[in-house]
């Protein structure tokens, strides 16, 4: 069986022909299918509408979650809840093209990888979007070397293996693009070209990208906490400096110049101090989430 995660957040006006073109798609593998809608806190009609095609579509699954969790969390609990022997996860707006199912499921088949991910070509969003999600991936590609996910977003399929060890991850902070690589196993890709959104708005707003992006790059590289030290250890050798120049001026007798001086080394090391304290914070902020250990989503209904 195949199990397909589609998160959804307000989607009324896609969800019907989605779900047929998907339904579509997927008879060509010839394999038994579920397609689990996550509503992930709707306030339009996607839950009546998911309703509506589970009565008709026994394939269709619907787990409503208590209210808006974000992305990361209704995947989570789609991954959490999928039983079939390969697991897809999918975007509801046609931005991860139904009619590529079947050669996502193709390729893990034929090719013996574990994980078959989608690569973006090329993609359609505003400038904007693409500005900041290229350059989130370059800078998280740079730091967590020689991990493959540039273009790459959570449009992949999954075998029992790498479903299980995904399962394993039980974080709060949760990237599980991030996730996906870091388990290992064999990783495969196909690539396609990203078409915009059929209809509607993003329901990622720049606000849920950015702190998607930090969050990433908290949990999955040092790099933050490193850049502290490193800044450091340099301010050690400025100050070292200083110290040679303040003493040689003072046995030189040119001693009372250096008010200027005096007034940079405080600044300087002063805001260091304050944007590592903050820096720190977000460090603890993250702990305390994680010693917290809320439930990650809550479900409030399940439709089987
Ligand atoms: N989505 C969700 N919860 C949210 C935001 C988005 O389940 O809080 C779903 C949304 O319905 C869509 C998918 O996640 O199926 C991708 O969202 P979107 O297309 O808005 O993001 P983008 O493609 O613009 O990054
Ligand atoms: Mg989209």
């Amino acid at each position: 069986m195949i199990s397909v995660v589609i998160p959804l957040y307000n989607e009324e006006r896609l969800l019907e022909g989605f779900l047929k073109a998907l339904l579509e798609a997927l008879e060509e593998t010839g394999q038994a299918i579920e397609l689990i809608c996550v509503d992930d806190g709707s306030t339009d009609a996607t839950l009546e509408i998911l309703v509506q095609m589970h009565h008709k579509h026994k394939a269709v699954k619907i787990l409503s979650l208590s209210r808006n969790y974000g992305l990361q969390a209704a995947l989570t609990a789609g991954l959490d809840y999928a039983k079939g022997d390969w697991v897809v996860m999918m975007d509801g707006d046609f931005q991860d093209p139904p009619q590529l199912l079947p050669v996502l499921f193709e390729k893990i088949k034929t090719s013996g990888a574990d994980i078959v991910t989608a690569i973006r070509e090329t993609r359609n969003d505003t400038f904007s979007r693409k500005f900041y999600t290229n350059m989130f991936h370059r800078i998280f590609e740079a730091l967590t070397k020689g991990q493959q996910i540039s273009q790459t977003g959570n449009f992949c399929i999954l075998n029992k293996k790498a479903h299980d060890a995904i399962l394993k991850f039980s974080e709060r902070n949760r990237y599980l693009p991030g996730i996906r690589n870091l388990i290992g196993f064999n990783h495969d890709f196909i690539r396609y070209n990203r078409p915009n959104r059929l209809e509607g708005e993003s329901k990622m707003s720049l606000r849920m990208l950015f702190s998607l992006g930090a969050d990433a790059i908290y949990s999955f590289t040092k790099w933050p906490i490193r850049a502290c030290l490193y800044l450091g250890i340099l301010g050690i050798f400025t100050f070292s400096a200083a110290l040679i120049y303040t003493l040689a001026s003072k046995i030189l007798g040119l001693a009372p110049v250096g008010w200027s001086s005096m007034f940079l080394a405080i600044s300087f090391f002063g805001s260091i101090q304050l944007t590592f304290l903050g820096l720190i914070g977000e460090y603890i902020y993250r702990i305390f989430k994680e010693v917290q250990a809320r439930p990650i989503y809550l479900v409030k209904d399940v439709y089987e």
